[in-house]
């Protein structure tokens, strides 16, 4: 057993303090303006977010569900249909859909990029074609890829099966601010696109926080609309919700968003020293497509044997965490509630048995990470597998 401090899976507090300076101003500024809903930081993250993304417009929401859940509203999307994801996702994305009022119809994962396999859609749309009863009448209308860890989706070949289905398009980008797939952003490819700013996130606010971006300015004004109660000059024109952004966390993202690249930069170096220690170890490391910046909200590593080397780090006081520990529908509030129809659901049963996330964030000292390669290193799996 170590002396020395814990090793964290992650650090949003070592993260802020480090733009500290900025961070309080920010906090100041909103104590001295008296607009705390809706006003000037707001505003100014939303230009400053859409401009650093490179898309046309970004409307805060109070959270990365909320965002996901304005998405399908603004493209009608609600009782009656279905959206394709995945099972190997934060389960926000499921409950997600589930609250704009459609059905989750789930998919699996490529086994290699750990996000949605588009021959996996593919067969499921085919599947579906010659029985749609797992739809229960439900119309099928949209896909929501997730790009997971850090890592975009294969969206040309998403994109291309859905063009041909006319299925619509959400990306989930709440591990993805950043990535990009042949020099597109994710957040770029689809019909809109959610973010979350939840604290841990690659830009993180000091409580919940999203946005939904979209290159359509009738979406995008939709959305302004359905985040508060369906207003237009304060009267309600359709049913709406309560999901702002609010001045306060906008004014800690205006601190933190010049720092994202600075932050994702450090993020891929710590990246690329996991990889150079871990080349001789016996564990699966994450792989990065052809044409892909990984951005690395996590590093995600594989072992047959993930309990016994969770349990090893541990005794070496490194605190590692899974992401996540069960499919979505392995968990008890959707088992035996979604359809999967095709293919089934075997990469991602497998996956969540093995994987587990190794302390990542843009502050993690050297000193942690060589603590973290000396007890990967000295790691024996049993029988000598991996
Ligand atoms: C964090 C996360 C969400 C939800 O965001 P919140 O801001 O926590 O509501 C959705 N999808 C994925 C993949 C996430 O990681």
């Amino acid at each position: 057993m170590t002396e020395d401090a814990a090793v964290l899976p992650a650090d949003p507090r070592a993260d802020t303090l480090a733009h500290g300076d900025a961070v309080r101003a920010a906090i100041e500024r909103v104590l001295s303006g008296g607009h705390y809903i809706q006003g000037p930081e707001g505003e100014a993250f939303e230009e400053a977010f859409a401009g650093w993304l490179g898309a046309a417009h970004a409307v805060g929401t109070a959270s990365g569900t909320d965002a996901i859940e304005l998405g399908l509203r603004v493209l009608d999307i609600g009782p009656g249909d279905a959206v394709v994801t995945v099972s190997h996702t934060a389960v926000a994305t499921v409950a997600a859909i589930e609250r704009a009022g459609a059905l989750p119809v789930l998919v699996d994962v490529d086994p290699e990029r750990y996000t949605l396999d588009p021959d996996c859609l593919a067969a499921l749309l085919e599947d579906l074609a010659g029985d749609p009863g797992p739809l229960g009448g439900r119309r099928l209308r949209a896909v929501l890829p997730v790009h997971l860890y850090g890592q975009p989706a294969d969206m040309p070949a998403i994109l291309e099966i859905c063009r041909r289905h006319g299925l619509r398009v959400i990306e989930d980008c709440a591990q993805a601010h950043g990535a990009s797939l042949d020099g597109r952003r994710a957040g770029t490819w689809g019909d809109c696109a959610a973010f979350s700013f939840y604290p841990t996130k690659n830009l993180g606010a000091l409580g919940d926080a999203g946005a939904l971006v979209t290159g359509d300015a009738e979406l995008a004004a939709r959305a302004r609309r359905l985040r508060e109660y369906g207003w237009a000059s304060r009267v309600s024109q359709e049913p709406g919700i309560n999901s702002r952004l609010d001045e306060l966390q906008a004014a800690i993202l205006n601190a933190k968003l010049p720092h994202l690249d600075a932050d994702n930069d450090r993020r891929c170096a710590i990246a690329e020293a996991y990889r150079a220690g871990l080349g001789s170890c016996a564990l699966g490391l994450p792989a990065v497509a052809p044409g892909a910046h990984h951005v690395y909200h996590q590093f995600v590593v594989r072992s047959t044997q993930r309990d016994a080397l969770q349990a090893h780090l541990r005794r070496h006081g490194i605190h590692c965490l899974v992401h996540y520990p069960m499919a979505v529908h392995q968990q008890p509030a959707y088992r035996g509630r979604l359809p999967a129809p095709g293919p089934g659901l075997g990469h991602t049963e497998t996956l969540v048995r093995e994987i587990l996330s190794l302390p990542l964030y843009p502050t993690l000292p050297d000193t942690h990470q060589e603590r973290v390669l000396a007890a990967l290193a000295a790691w024996r799996p049993a029988g000598g597998g991996s």
